[in-house]
């Protein structure tokens, strides 16, 4: 590879990737507590884990989300990759979203062929947008997607696991809100289309660039418009939800009286069309107001034509995708603050003399269950205390000269004031070890 003649600053001053963000301690706790929860809720609906490649063809993300949307448009970071030794270059990209490549997956290794699929994965998006709170080029996602299933049952459950998720979170009704809209089927999106298109014609003048570009090759786009300007416009333009035929608002309604019975509160709004060509039927996405105008933290609906577009045999399919990154800020706005992962003791070693016989007791310690953390190195007991202090753990294990001739550890109480200090023989750990367990 040839180097660039000049380094740019950027490499000379090692920085991350601009809208690209390191995930440190303590955050990173935050993010493993996260994760922890949701795969709680995802495992009781009996879904599984998949994990798809971080780059595919280009062409997959082209024909699964639609070319002529703000992603493929704008947002997605293709390239070609370098020439094999016949001169062809693979083009690919990074995913800028998951459900294709997990359709491709399916595709690829019949997995559709006998029944369906709940599956669920958790990982990085990358999309070129314009870096700000709550909108990033690498973002995370915790998706489901339940393959192979028409009814809707499986558009309602997904949306009930989504509410279980937020409400487990500590998230409910006064912190989001579920939209609800239905996009029916391609014929009736047909004749919307032609009623729309007229619609867009009659107040042409008004139609940003944008806009104006996508009134004919993508017009239902038009009305998920940001441009303020556009609003009166995208709120009087023919309703989908008008256009709907019997088995269309059968599937609909067949969801919404799952969710009023579940006491899943709901509004429907007819602009929803979500940012993806995919969807059909069911569309809904999980809102906040706390986070401006990246107030969507959840996204999802039903995609039944999908897995036929990119090869597969027809299949329905319903699906969702969370964003990691927003939940955590929303969650740091209403401030529900999981409690910081401490360990259970923390060993306090004042000379090296003992070190072999305190590692191999720590190690029985580990064995037996109990997180502990050794001081490093040698310093003072003074600034050993301290940082077993700092640590947050309930105990500090002391392992001096004395002890150890004796061949016991003390056992130092830190939260406690009233508690007593007492001595246990290292050579039966795992006889005491579940007092260090008990919180
Ligand atoms: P938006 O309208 O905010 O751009 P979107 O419709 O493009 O969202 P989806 O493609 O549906 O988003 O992705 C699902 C979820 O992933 C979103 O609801 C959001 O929580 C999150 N997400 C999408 N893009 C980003 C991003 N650039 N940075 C952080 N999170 C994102
Ligand atoms: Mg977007």
């Amino acid at each position: 590879m040839t180097e660039p003649k000049k380094i740019p600053q950027k490499l000379q001053m090692l920085q991350a990737v601009k809208g690209m963000n390191d995930i440190l301690p303590p955050e990173s706790a935050r993010w493993e507590w996260l994760e922890a929860k949701m795969r709680s809720v995802l495992q009781r609906y009996g879904y599984q884990n998949v994990r798809t490649p971080i780059v595919e063809p280009t062409a997959l993300f082209v024909r699964g989300i639609g070319e002529v949307t703000d992603i493929v448009e704008k947002e997605m970071y293709a390239f070609e990759d370098r020439a094999d030794k016949h001169g062809q270059a693979e083009h690919l990209a990074l995913r800028p979203e998951m459900t294709a490549g997990v359709v491709r997956a399916m595709i690829e290794h019949s997995y559709l062929r006998d029944s369906g699929r709940r599956l669920y994965y958790f990982g990085p998006m990358f999309r070129r947008e314009k870096p700000q709170k709550g909108r990033y080029r690498q973002f995370h996602q915790m998706g489901v997607e339940a393959l192979g299933f028409a009814g809707p049952d499986v558009d309602a459950e997904v949306i009930l696991m989504g509410s279980r998720l937020l409400r487990e979170l500590g998230l409910g009704p006064e912190h989001v809100r579920l939209e609800l809209n239905c996009l029916g089927a391609p014929a009736e999106r047909r004749a919307h289309r032609e009623a729309l298109v007229a619609h867009l014609e009659a107040h042409k003048a008004l139609l940003d660039e944008d806009s104006q570009r996508r009134m004919y090759s993508n017009p239902l786009r038009v009305l998920d418009t940001k441009n303020p300007a556009l609003q009166d416009m995208a709120n009087a333009a023919p309703k989908l939800l008008d256009f709907l035929g019997e088995e269309s608002l059968a599937h609909f309604n067949g969801v919404r009286a799952i969710l009023d019975a579940a006491g899943i509160a709901y509004t429907l709004n007819p602009r929803l069309v979500r940012g993806l060509d995919y969807y059909n039927l069911t569309v809904f996405e999980w809102v906040t107001d706390k986070l401006g105008s990246q107030g969507t933290v959840c996204g999802g609906g039903r995609y039944d034509g999908l897995i036929e577009q990119l090869g597969g045999k027809p299949t329905p399919a319903v699906g969702f995708g969370m964003g990691l990154e927003r939940m955590l800020l929303l969650l740091e706005e209403v401030g529900v603050a999981p409690e910081a992962p401490t360990p259970q003791a923390y060993a306090v070693v004042p000379s090296s003399e003992g070190l072999p016989q305190v590692m191999v007791a720590l190690e029985q310690l580990r064995a037996a269950g109990v997180s502990v953390v050794l001081h490093p190195g040698q310093s003072s007991m003074k600034s050993q205390f301290k940082k077993a202090d700092a640590s947050g753990a309930r105990y500090a294990l002391v392992f001096g000269a004395d002890e150890l001739a004796r061949g016991e550890v003390a056992i130092k109480p830190l939260r406690d004031a009233a508690a007593l200090q007492v001595s246990r023989p290292l050579a039966a750990v795992a006889d005491w070890a579940a007092e260090l367990l008990r919180a």
